[in-house]
């Protein structure tokens, strides 16, 4: 747990202006009464099971364990509706919002999975709903858009900055400040001031509370080692919470490391270990000598930026997880490798997670049992995979 005013640690706490403190205050408020009610908790349960579609299995990965040499299980966040694990989110910050009688709900989106699964939970709890994405992004990523608008929501494309997430965030931000009284800003990770690191954990321990029960089911014990990839890095401390008692059972978070972290073009944050402040939290993140934020750089949309959630720089310095980095090739490499092996096509975000294990698996040994969060399907990466591996006819 955080302290009282939200730092993990000198991570962490609340960076915003005036006018949002208010609003932060009554979120945190509103949280805290929420999680005491029993009411509030079973309608996040029956909403998670009928529509989200909880709990996802755990399963053996029998091709890939033989090929990597130690016993690979795979947490199936996949197969959620809307296709990643950020629908636990979502839904839950939806239902905290009707609840403080909050008709609007504002979100930020990347390459639109979190635009989607806000629009989503939006749509089933009757709020409107505003996302705001680059306008680079938006045009990338087109098919989301177009997802997003026919769950109702409207998508205010941000045409400042690089024009990707950095500048959607500062534009939901505004909006938040001129709204707070009718609005809700859905944060998509383990970012942002306090209390949203801690409650966007909280709603993703549901991912570890499940696979410890499963794997005891499946393995008989408790693994050896978790491995998740780490943007702002939700869906790693969704699993990782439920053992952080469990010292025999280690925590490997993986960022991307672009084209190498000696490239410059990555996106990660803890090699560098440089403490700043961006949207509201201080935390590790990647700048230059003048403190101004650097562009980042990864195959994965939703690995690809610069601030690492608070708890994570936390839990590295204290030694409790650890962290590593996998490159866009090593990343596309597992993407086809759990295509082919497994019949599964996995997010590229979810694919660092997995190549991690394929680099480092053979050291494991055959007794070694790993679960890797697969975050994520890789419907979306598709056409950008065929792009990278030179299989589209430029220009096409
Ligand atoms: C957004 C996303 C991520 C990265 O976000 P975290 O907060 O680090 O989990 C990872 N995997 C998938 C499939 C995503 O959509």
């Amino acid at each position: 747990m955080p302290d009282a005013t939200g730092h993990f640690g000198p991570y962490g706490g609340r960076f915003v202006p005036e006018t949002l403190v208010v609003a932060l205050d009554e979120l945190e408020r509103e949280y805290d009464r929420a999680q005491a009610d029993p009411a509030f908790r079973r309608e996040l349960e029956d909403t998670l099971r009928d529509f989200a579609g909880r709990p996802t299995p755990l399963v053996e990965a029998p091709r890939i364990s033989e090929k990597v040499g130690c016993r690979v299980l795979l947490k199936r966040e996949d197969l959620l509706h809307t296709g990643a694990h950020k629908i636990n989110n979502t839904i839950g910050q939806c239902l905290l919002t009707r609840r403080m009688g909050k008709p609007r709900v504002i979100a930020e989106t990347g390459a639109g999975q979190h635009g989607v699964a806000t629009a989503a939970a939006a749509a089933r709890f009757g709020l409107e709903c505003v996302v705001y994405m680059g306008a680079e992004d938006a045009r990338r990523q087109h098919l989301n858009v177009e997802r997003m608008k026919l769950l109702g929501a409207t998508v205010r494309e941000v045409d400042s900055g690089s024009r990707t997430l950095k500048d959607a965030i500062n534009e939901a931000l505004r909006d938040w400040v001129t709204r707070v009284r009718d609005t809700h800003y859905v944060l998509g990770s383990v970012l942002g001031p306090h209390p949203f690191p801690r409650m966007v954990r909280d709603f993703h321990r549901v991912i570890g509370i499940e696979a410890r029960e499963q794997v005891m089911q499946v393995a008989g014990r408790l693994p050896d080692l978790l491995v998740a990839c780490v943007g702002g890095g939700s869906n790693a401390i969704g699993l990782f919470h439920a053992f952080l008692g469990d010292e025999n059972v280690q925590k490997v978070g993986v960022e991307a490391g672009g084209e190498g972290v000696s490239s410059g073009r990555h996106a990660a944050r803890i090699p560098e270990h440089s403490i700043g402040v961006l949207h509201g939290t201080r935390t590790l993140v990647l700048q230059d000598e003048r403190g101004m934020i650097r562009e980042t750089h990864s195959v994965s949309a939703g690995l690809d930026y610069p601030a690492l959630g608070p708890e994570h720089a936390w839990l590295n310095d204290q030694g409790l997880a650890r962290y590593d980095n996998v490159t866009d090739a090593e990343a596309l490499e597992a993407f086809e490798v759990l295509a082919r092996l497994e019949g599964i096509l996995p997010a590229l975000e979810s694919a660092h997670a997995l190549a991690w294990v394929l680099r480092e698996g053979p050291r494991l040994g055959p007794n070694t049992v790993v679960v890797v969060n697969l975050s994520g399907r890789g419907d979306k990466d598709v056409a950008e995979v065929l792009r990278v591996t030179g299989r589209t006819a430029p220009g096409a």
